[in-house]
């Protein structure tokens, strides 16, 4: 069927026979025997980012022998599902922007056969939260990512004083200001409705650990949430060792200090080597555009080195900030 799972055009892809199967849009879901939150889990909302959506299915299995000690409900869905076929970061644009409220009015309002792919997906996604958001629990969203360069892992989040404590109570990275540098992300459009939520990089796509550093992240945030107690945590200490800086190392608090927009036709690549969190000194050549050399704007960090051929994010630039976690708000 070429018109696929929601009526969208298979258009460059080919044949149905060489897609992957198709994930369901609600993983699944595990109900506790006692009140609390409900955590909503994310993963691939960007296409060749299938770690958290692997992730999530593995808590939920564990989860679901452990309803008795639950507090409150998880349910994890999955993001761009068209692009997870496909392995792609996404099929017409980006499916984490465009996650505010005059583009979602005019998603529903559109005709079926005016919709790309990710308007498809966006409008489901959001029909889904919006069905949560009915139900009388706080929600507290979990989206999960990885990067095509390695990295650290990190959170990064709307930066509300709840979003901010619960980053903190993962013990890895916490990178500030990115989303005011970035499209309307979901979980942008989701805190200004009020409700607690963070994104986290696992590292890099086809890290094996990125999928251990994703339930990692799971566990750790079903704790610091109340929903679980750790002692309910399987393998506790191998969840939080999963996701915590090397040994020696600590979680660095860092700011967006600078984003390098890449447009079409810029041919751009980074020089290769680099990882996120590696220390970059101003004017040095990181990348090449059809320009000549690209060079760091500042001294800092690099975050994200963009090691693929999709998405307009070069690379960012960060800088330690003097606060450590936890903050005193
Ligand atoms: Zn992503």
């Amino acid at each position: 069927m070429s018109g696929g799972p929601h009526g969208a055009s298979g258009g460059a892809f080919g044949p149905v026979e060489s897609r992957r199967a198709s994930a369901p849009r609600c993983l699944g879901v595990v109900a506790g025997a006692a009140e609390g939150p409900t955590v909503v889990i994310t993963g691939g909302i960007h296409g060749n980012e299938p770690a958290g959506m692997l992730a999530a299915r593995a808590v939920l299995a564990d989860l679901a022998a452990r309803r008795s000690v639950l507090r409150g409900k998880v349910i994890a869905f999955t993001g761009n599902r068209r692009a997870l076929e496909h392995g792609v970061r996404f099929v017409s644009r980006d499916l984490n922007r465009g996650w505010h409220e005059p583009e979602l009015t005019r998603l529903h309002a559109a005709p079926e056969d005016a919709l790309t792919t990710e308007d498809h997906e966006q409008r489901e996604l959001h029909r889904e939260i919006l069905a949560l958001e009915r139900e009388p629990s706080r929600l507290v969203f979990l989206d999960l990512h990885t990067t095509s360069g390695p990295t650290e892992p990190f959170v990064c989040f709307s930066d509300t004083s709840a979003n901010r404590r619960l980053a903190c109570a993962l013990s890895v990275n916490v990178v500030l200001g990115l989303e005011k540098v970035v499209g309307a992300s979901m979980l942008t459009w989701a805190s200004a409705r009020g409700h607690v939520g963070i994104s986290f990089e696992a590292g890099q796509h086809e890290d094996p650990r990125a999928v251990q550093r994703h339930i990692g992240a799971v566990w750790m945030l079903l704790v610091a949430v109340g929903a679980l107690d750790a002692a309910h945590v399987p393998a506790e200490d191998a969840q939080l060792a999963a996701i915590r800086p090397s040994p020696g190392s600590r979680p660095l608090v860092v700011e967006v200090r600078h984003r390098h927009v890449v447009k079409v036709g810029d041919e751009f690549e980074m020089l290769e080597g680099f990882a996120g969190f590696d220390p970059i000194e101003a004017e040095q050549i990181i990348a090449r555009d059809r320009r000549g050399p690209v060079r760091a704007p500042e001294t800092g960090l690099l975050l994200m080195p963009r090691y693929q051929g999709q998405g307009e994010d070069g690379f960012f630039v960060v800088r330690e900030v003097a606060c450590t976690p936890p903050w005193s708000t």
